[in-house]
C-alpha cells in the first residue's frame, strides 16, 4: 500500500488527534447505525466462547462453528474433556478449521492448564484481575495476544480491547493509525482512547468486524456501501491501496 502523493497524506499514529474519544465513538457509531447490535460473542458457555476464541484464528467462522457443534457431539465441550481426550480425537472434530492439528494441540494445551492451574475452575481463573490473568493466558501454548484478549473481552467480561486485521486495515484506511503498527501499540492506544466499558468494547470489534467481512477487503474494497467512507482516506481518494 502507497499514499498517493507524498509522505504528508501518510497516516501518522494520531496521539495529536484533536478529541480522539469524540472520533472514535463517531465511528463506532457510524458502524452501529448501520449493523445494530452485534450479539456477541455467540456461544452457550464460558467453554464454548474460549474454545471458539481458538478456533477461529485464520479461518471463518462458519468454519469454526461447525468444529464447535462436532466437539459437542463427541462430548468434548468441556475443559475435563477436552484434557482428558486424546489429540487425534480432538483434530477430528475440528478439522474443518485450518490448521486443525495445531489448533487441536491448543485446544488440549489449554484445558490442561485449566485442570492442572485451576483443578478445572474456569470461572476461579478468569476471575482475577486483568494484567495477571492476561498474562497468564499469554503463557499457555498458542494464545497469542488477540486470542487472550477475545477470552479476556468475551469470556472474562474485562474491558481488553481486541485488536485483529480487519481493526488494523480499517483504521490505516481511516488515516489513524500506521500500517506497521504493532499489536500492543494498538490496543494500548484504543484503551487509552476509550472509556474502559466492557459493553462497548464488545461491540467495537464486533462491528469493525462487519465492516471487514463485509466491505473493507485486502484488495477490492466496497467503499461506496461502507459505513464509514465519509471518514476514509481510500473512499476519498488519498490513499492508494
Ligand atoms: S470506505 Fe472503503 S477502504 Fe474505507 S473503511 Fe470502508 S470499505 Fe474500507
Amino acid at each position: 500500500m502507497k499514499t498517493i502523493s507524498n509522505a504528508a497524506n501518510s497516516p501518522k499514529h494520531c496521539d495529536d488527534h484533536p478529541n480522539l474519544q469524540t472520533t472514535l465513538m463517531d465511528i463506532y457509531h457510524r458502524m452501529e447505525d448501520a449493523f445494530g447490535d452485534r450479539g456477541w460473542w455467540p456461544a452457550s458457555s464460558t467453554e464454548e466462547i474460549i474454545i471458539g476464541a481458538i478456533l477461529v484464528q485464520n479461518v471463518s467462522w462458519s468454519n469454526t462453528v461447525k468444529a464447535v457443534e462436532r466437539l459437542n457431539d463427541h462430548g468434548l465441550l468441556t475443559f475435563p474433556a477436552l484434557a482428558a481426550a486424546s489429540v487425534d480425537d480432538i483434530e477430528a472434530c475440528v478439522y474443518s478449521t485450518r490448521f486443525y492439528k495445531t489448533k487441536a494441540k491448543k485446544l488440549k494445551a489449554f484445558a490442561t492448564h485449566v485442570m492442572t492451574h485451576h483443578k478445572g475452575r474456569i470461572d476461579a481463573m478468569l476471575a482475577q484481575p486483568m494484567a495477571p490473568l492476561r498474562a497468564e493466558l499469554l503463557q499457555i501454548y498458542g494464545i497469542g495476544p488477540e486470542t487472550a484478549d477475545d477470552i479476556l473481552l468475551y469470556a472474562a467480561n474485562q474491558a481488553s480491547f481486541v485488536i485483529d486485521a480487519y481493526t488494523k486495515r480499517i483504521f490505516y484506511r481511516l488515516g489513524l493509525t500506521p500500517a506497521d503498527i504493532s499489536y500492543e501499540s494498538m490496543r494500548a492506544w484504543f484503551m487509552a482512547n476509550l472509556p474502559a466499558d466492557v459493553s462497548l468494547f464488545n461491540q467495537y470489534h464486533a462491528l469493525l468486524d462487519a465492516v471487514g467481512h463485509h466491505f473493507c477487503s485486502t484488495k477490492r474494497p466496497k467503499c461506496e456501501a461502507c459505513p464509514l467512507r465519509s471518514k476514509c482516506l481510500v473512499a476519498q481518494g488519498k490513499l492508494v491501496i
